[in-house]
């Protein structure tokens, strides 16, 4: 008999996690995947990347169809009408797709799929829902979940104060939705809701949107949202919140201290971060302690400090994003299978999914600053682009910032109604050390968006040709 039930067993079928079962069970391993979820995908395929996505594409055609958008191009579309029943179940029918496509590629890989809460007994069995399961390997992927804001408490069902899951599931356009944190949860779906009419104030704590996110972009962002309707109150925090029948007031006081104001709405987002989920591992049954901010800490091949337990994804320090999770999720399980896997942490992408998209992979010009580099900057308009002037969409622009004395690029930062696809470009550029003149010198097809990346290159030297 074998000693141990399974090879590998992974502890969420989050990106991270269902990512790593399959590859595992692709490399012979006996391999299960707990899930406590009603289906599998994690936070991104149920409650975060797929829905959103889902809304913010249906909204993005309801704004272009009643904003005269489409008319500008010959679309006559007579009176458009927002059927919200209709875009919510558009966004259930991807959500279903996907989760039940992860269902089928779980039995056609042969990976149990064990439902239940998992928790460890030892670092060679976890617990789920009473029963007992060995594994050689356990790899914990369970994500993270919504960070409360003392004062202000989520009440989904209500749907007066809501967090990110609430906020997908509104049955009616709020007329006044505030959302407490301008980052990327509460840029996208107050998109969302503005888009299909409510007034959308943005209440940060910081000085500008997007922490960790490029200077010049962030204040790019705050001046395109501006502009959309978005009020902003920047440098603001929400000290309490009182909830009387469908109304909330918000209580509101400069981040630096100072005299207070209330604020009404009819919708709260509560969007001011995320934290990982350790509660009810039992991790003290092995030994194993989170970090002071709840991470678990792992060696370059996801090893903790247990023998045997290895972690990925957003329980483990770095962006939290669903593409991270998945590559840690197949390097996890080459480890495992005793290859080499491989994540390069210094090249990941992120993309806010608003209007334009917002997207930068590599070191911001201030953090490339402050780690000693000499740089040279190269930017290019998206209004000196010819496709994005031929369709209409000329904000934002692209910043290529590369070593001064080297000439390899360190970061790139795109605002551009595509800059999500076209970021791919640069994180592959950055990923086989390219310098800016690699990318000058690379054809790009004409008229794309892209060009401009090819353009900001051209400007690193002082030299782009359509400014
Ligand atoms: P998760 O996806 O969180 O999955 C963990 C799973 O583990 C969950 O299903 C949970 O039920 C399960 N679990 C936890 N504990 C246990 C246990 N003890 N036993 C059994 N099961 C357990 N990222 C992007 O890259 N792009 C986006 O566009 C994007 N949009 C987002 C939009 C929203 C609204 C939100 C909230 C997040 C978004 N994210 C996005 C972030 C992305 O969802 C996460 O980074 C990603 O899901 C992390 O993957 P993971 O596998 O680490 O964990
Ligand atoms: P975030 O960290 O992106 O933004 C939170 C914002 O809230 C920050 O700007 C922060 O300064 C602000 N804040 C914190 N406390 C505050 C307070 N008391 N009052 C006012 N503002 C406050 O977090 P998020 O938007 O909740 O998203 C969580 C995670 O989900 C992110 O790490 C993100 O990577 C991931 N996500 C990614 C995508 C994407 O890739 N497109 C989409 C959604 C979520």
């Amino acid at each position: 008999m074998a000693e141990f039930d399974y090879d590998l067993l992974i502890i969420g079928s989050g990106p991270g996690g269902y990512v790593a079962a399959i590859r595992a069970a692709q490399l012979g391993l006996k391999t299960a995947c707990v899930e406590s979820r009603e289906t599998l995908g994690g936070t991104c395929l149920n409650v975060g990347c797929i829905p959103s996505k889902a809304l913010l594409h249906g909204s993005e055609l309801f704004e272009e169809a009643h904003s005269g958008a489409l008319a500008k191009f010959g679309v006559k579309t007579g009176k458009v009408e927002l059927d919200l029943a209709a875009l919510q179940g558009e966004k259930a029918g991807a959500v279903s797709d996907l989760t039940k496509g992860i269902e089928y590629l779980f039995k056609k890989n042969k990976v149990t799929w064990l439902k239940g809460f998992g928790s460890f007994r030892d670092a060679h069995t976890v617990e789920v829902d009473g029963t007992a399961h060995t594994a050689k390997n356990v790899v914990i992927a369970t994500g993270s979940s919504v960070t409360p804001l003392p004062g202000v408490e989520v009440d989904n069902a209500k749907g007066v104060i809501v967090d990110s899951t609430g906020a997908l599931a509104l049955e009616k356009v709020p007329s006044h939705l505030v959302v407490i944190g301008g980052g990327v949860i509460g840029l996208e779906l107050g998109s969302v809701w503005r888009r299909l009419g409510a007034k959308v104030t943005v209440v940060e704590f910081l000085d500008q949107l997007l922490p960790g996110m490029d200077g010049e972009v962030r204040k790019e962002a705050a001046r395109l949202f501006k502009k959309q309707g978005m009020e902003l109150r920047l440098s603001t925090k929400v000290t309490g919140a009182v909830v009387k029948g469908r109304k909330a007031t918000l209580t509101l006081e400069p981040a630096a201290g100072g005299a207070a104001e209330t604020l009404e709405a009819d919708c709260v987002l509560v969007a001011i971060g995320r934290r990982p989920n350790t509660e009810g591992l039992n991790l003290a049954a092995i030994g194993l302690k989170p970090n002071k901010r709840g991470q678990i800490e792992t060696a370059h091949d996801f090893r903790t400090r247990v023998d045997g337990v290895r972690a990925i994804g957003d329980v483990i320090p770095g962006p939290m994003l669903a593409h991270k999770a998945e590559d840690e999720g197949i390097a996890v399980a080459e480890y495992i299978a005793g290859q080499i896997g491989i994540v390069n942490h210094a090249v990941i992408p992120s993309v806010v999914y608003t209007m334009p998209e917002i997207a930068g992979v590599g070191l911001t010009e201030e953090a490339a600053k402050d780690a000693g580099h000499a740089v040279k900057v190269g930017k290019f308009p998206m209004m000196a682009n010819s496709r994005a002037k031929t369709n209409r969409d000329t904000d934002g622009f692209v910043k290529i910032i590369a070593d001064a004395e080297t000439d390899r690029v360190l970061g790139v930062w795109i605002v551009a109604s595509l800059a999500g696809t076209m970021i791919a470009q640069a994180a592959q550029a950055m990923e086989f050390g390219a310098l800016s003149e690699d990318i000058a010198y690379t054809c790009h097809a004409h008229p794309t968006h892209s060009e401009a990346i090819k353009e900001a290159a051209m400007a690193v030297r002082g030299k782009p040709i359509h400014m």
